[in-house]
């Protein structure tokens, strides 16, 4: 298993740098790998990189940046407005939403939201590791948390929003965003907000319902668990809207090898 990394320093083939201690702390005392090691890179800007390891001293790794692998791409732009839950379900939440492609998470706070704390930190290293095991080329943005109040009042209305609306008359969410599709002044930037646990507030339902930028949807006859929510709205939004419809790429040539 080559080890696939999360940099911050800029990409070039020639490059030599010293890990950061995260990187090389894994490096060195989790995978053990000694001078010489095959890596492979991406810092969300240059694209993915082979590398391997140049030196391993006591107090740092260096690594030596080799050919390009794979040139940098974009991901949709669909944002994740979620409201913060128990750090297990938050855990899960942002790794299987960094796995399923999405571009930022945007933590609100509804009137039914149980939890006060949120540990930014800990969502960003999560978000990082998910990426580098799923093979992204970008790193999903972490935003501040804001009050629903706050997010709509700062909101543009160019990024149109699918609300999970969990009651109401709201449209089965493959048909509502089958004909956002097919809208001739389709939007670009999408974002989907999923209510906490306690659901959202009828009249904060009806808020969101009312604003010209907002579609409410509905995931069905059962009422899902807000990380279930924002995963299956996530995972139907890339397959009619997202890059989801996109054929799987080819393997890419094993690092050391020439192609066939
Ligand atoms: N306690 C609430 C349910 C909250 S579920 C109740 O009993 O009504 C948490 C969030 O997941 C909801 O706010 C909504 O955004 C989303 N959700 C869950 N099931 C849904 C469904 N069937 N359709 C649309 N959204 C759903």
């Amino acid at each position: 298993m080559i080890p696939r990394l999360y940099v911050t320093v800029d990409l070039a083939p020639g490059r030599q740098f010293a890990a950061e201690e995260r990187t090389a702390h894994y490096l060195k005392n989790v995978m053990r790998r000694e001078a010489g090691a095959p890596v492979i890179l991406f810092n969300g800007r240059d694209g993915e990189f082979e590398a391997h390891l140049a030196e391993i001293a006591k107090k740092h790794v260096t690594i030596e940046v080799g050919a390009l692998r794979r040139p940098q791409v974009g991901t949709p732009d669909v944002w994740l407005c979620f409201a913060p839950l128990k750090k297990d379900a938050v855990d899960f939440l942002v790794e299987k939403a960094t796995e399923l492609g999405v571009a930022a998470f945007q933590p609100v706070f509804t009137k039914h939201t149980a939890t006060t704390r949120l540990n930014l930190e800990r969502l960003s290293a999560n978000a990082i590791e998910a990426a580098e095991q799923t093979e992204r080329l970008t790193l999903p943005a972490i935003h501040e948390p804001l009050s629903l109040s706050d997010l709509i009042a700062n909101w543009d209305p160019a990024r149109r929003i699918i609300l999970c609306a969990e009651a109401g008359p709201a449209l089965p969410i493959g048909e509502a965003l089958s004909a956002l599709k097919s809208d001739v002044n389709k939007s670009n930037a999408w974002a989907i907000i999923c209510g906490p646990e306690g659901g959202f507030a009828r009249s904060e339902l009806d808020l969101l319902s009312k604003l010209p930028f907002v579609t409410p949807v509905g995931l069905g006859p059962r009422i899902l668990r807000a990380d279930t929510a924002a995963l299956a709205a996530l995972a139907v939004f890339q397959s009619i809207l997202g890059d989801g419809a996109e054929r799987p790429p080819a393997p890419l040539t094993p690092i050391g090898q020439s192609p066939e």
